[in-house]
């Protein structure tokens, strides 16, 4: 499916422009277009692939291009006064050619966290195209301002959007890595799952070569309303052909074998690293997505594997389709979890960001008292004016 792509804040951008970069490397044409929106020059300057009349630079006026801080209260009033600025970049947008838009943004800073529920809610005002969500949530390392910033910016964005599909940072952490090495690695992570499921909505049928390609409205559908999560596996094939078996028809192709390794790469993908873990039983809807060499893919494998999801969340809503890829010795399944809603994550975010609030309100009021203790005198000192 095409999509226009808004990348709000440092996060926001970085991802967007992997996404651009990952779209071009599998020729995939799910971006129609892609902004980078921000509040510090310097971050719209790194980045290497969003065209430069796509960097939209906001606040000018009161943080004079050095960011919001953490401050996501400053980034969401920063947004609703340069709404227009980021308007004449989407006016830029062939409206009619995209099927959603997509706002991804880190959710525990401040230009990102507090802009992207802004835009979602302008964008859902003016256009009938969906509306949907990328909120990436902060690792547990990262502080108490970081958590009870993407607590709330969560709490105010998965109401303004169509659906937010979710990245949690701390699932994805690896020890002794930088953190910039972690993003450059995660980023990649993230633009593989969410670019291979968007773009499997973009197969010319002209040239389809697979049995049963997914439609991007069975990607609208599925991600109607809620929560999303993404789970990914993949299994290298011998895409010569492979050795001969008296299994195979006389084009190569072993039936058994390729429905086999698609029900086992479907489990896999559902019950390992999800984006955003969760209780897979949660799920109101799920898709299926068979990827790889289209002469590896068969509908009994989609269609067994999308059984087995149907039996794994009791959802009768479960999609399933392909999207192959030529010249790859890679056979994937992508398996999209929508309208989750036991996710001890969120309720962990939302746990320690009340105690973050409440220590916040605690001691600015003990430094109020404090402050005044220290300016006391009793009345016996006059001021100058
Ligand atoms: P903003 O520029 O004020 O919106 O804030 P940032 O985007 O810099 O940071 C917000 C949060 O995003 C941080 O707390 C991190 O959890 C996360 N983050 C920052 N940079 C990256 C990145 O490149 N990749 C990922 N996955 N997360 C990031």
């Amino acid at each position: 499916m095409k999509l226009a792509l808004i990348g709000f804040g440092q996060a926001g951008g970085k991802v967007v422009d992997e996404f651009l970069a990952y779209d071009a490397s599998i020729d995939g044409g799910f971006v129609e277009t892609a902004i980078a929106v921000n509040s510090a020059t310097t971050d719209l300057h790194g980045l290497e692939h969003v065209p430069q009349q796509n960097r939209v630079l906001i606040g000018q006026a009161r943080v004079k291009g050095h960011g919001v801080g953490a401050d996501n209260e400053l980034g969401a009033t920063v947004t609703e006064e340069d709404i227009d600025e980021i308007q004449g970049a989407i006016d830029r947008v062939p409206v009619h050619e995209i099927d959603a838009f997509l706002i991804v943004a880190g959710m525990g800073g401040g230009t990102g966290s507090g802009g992207a529920p802004v835009l979602a809610k302008h964008l859902k005002r003016i256009y009938t195209e969906p509306v949907y969500g990328l909120g990436i949530l902060p690792g547990t390392d990262e502080g108490g301002i970081y958590t009870l910033n993407a607590a709330r910016s969560f709490q105010t964005f998965v109401h303004e959007v169509d659906n937010l599909l979710v990245f949690d940072n701390d699932v994805w952490r690896s020890a002794g890595e930088s953190v910039e090495d972690g993003y450059d690695r995660i980023n990649r992570e993230i633009v593989e799952r969410f670019g291979l499921l968007f773009a499997a909505g973009e197969v010319d049928e002209d040239d389809d070569v697979a049995e049963s390609v997914v439609d991007s409205s069975e990607i609208i559908n599925t991600l109607e309303g809620g929560v999303s999560t993404i789970g990914y596996a993949r299994e290298t094939v011998d895409s010569s052909g492979g050795l001969l078996s008296s299994l195979r028809d006389e084009e190569g192709f072993d039936e058994g074998e390729a429905t086999n390794r698609m029900t086992s790469l479907v489990r896999k993908a559902t019950l390992g690293r999800l984006t955003l873990p969760c209780d897979v039983s949660s799920a109101d809807r799920g898709l299926v997505v068979a990827t790889g060499p289209a002469e590896h893919l068969n509908r009994k494998g989609v269609e067994r594997g999308r059984q087995w999801l149907e039996d794994e969340t009791g959802s009768m809503e479960i999609r399933g389709g392909d999207y192959p890829l030529s010249d790859r010795n890679e056979v994937g399944a992508i398996v999209l979890l929508s309208g989750v809603t036991d996710v001890p994550r969120v309720d962990q975010l939302q746990q320690v960001a009340i105690e973050a609030q409440e220590t916040a309100e605690t001691v600015q009021a003990n430094s109020q008292d404090e402050f005044a203790s220290l300016m006391d005198t009793g009345g016996e000192l006059d001021a100058l004016f």
